[in-house]
């Protein structure tokens, strides 16, 4: 696609500077900041979310109102990571209108973005929070609920899905023990991958 070779040499900061200006989708009218995403190129752990919710489009963010709180606390206390740990990014970089999901049409003029930030951090392991992030870098119509915790990959990258915290908070303590179970797994698979990149490098 003409876009990916566009985005293709960019760096990261150049890549957000890119989506800062972005004027792909009907979300751009409605945006009050792109929120392209956070942390630095090389963290061992990327999160995808879904998108931008009110608190996000205010501050230009990604997780900080009360989903971004639940998800903080969850990968502190299950992976022992701080929020400066981490790489997170969202499917789509502006917030969908009253936050409803975002429209096929804004997901795939988005991609590009997401899949050139997945290149650039190059993490050990992706974690993908919710449907719309999972289903879009599994290439599955699956349901979360059947493919979270398992171990996949994206392009090579390994995976594992998650719930969206949003989920957790509806949903409660089932959800969200889930949530931590998986986040449990994610710790322990990103200590194997660890391992395989010092064996890798000899060490
Ligand atoms: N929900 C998301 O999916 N992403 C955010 O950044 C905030 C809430």
């Amino acid at each position: 696609m003409v876009t990916e070779a566009l985005f293709a040499g960019l760096s990261l900061g150049e890549l957000g500077q890119e989506a800062a200006s972005c004027a792909r989708c009907q979300l751009a009218a409605s945006r009050t900041n792109v929120v392209f995403g956070a942390g630095r190129a090389g963290a061992e752990i990327m999160l995808v979310g879904e998108g931008p919710g009110r608190d996000e489009d205010l501050s230009g963010q990604p997780f900080v109102g009360r989903s971004g709180r639940l998800l903080d606390q969850l990968v502190a206390q299950e992976m022992g990571l701080a929020r400066g740990d981490v790489y997170i990014a969202n499917v789509v970089k502006c917030r969908p209108p009253a936050n409803r999901n975002p429209l096929p049409a804004e997901v795939d003029a988005c991609r590009p973005f997401l899949e050139r930030q997945v290149e650039l951090v190059s993490p050990l392991l992706l974690v993908t929070l919710g449907n719309f992030a999972t289903r879009l870098l599994l290439g599955t119509e699956a349901p979360i609920g059947t493919l979270r915790g398992r171990l996949s990959s994206y392009r090579g990258t390994p995976l594992i899905p998650t719930y969206h915290p949003a989920a957790a908070l509806r949903g409660g303590g089932e959800v969200v023990a889930k949530m931590r179970a998986d986040l449990a797994r994610a710790s322990s698979a990103l200590v194997r991958l660890r391992r395989g990149e010092e064996a890798s490098r000899g060490g």
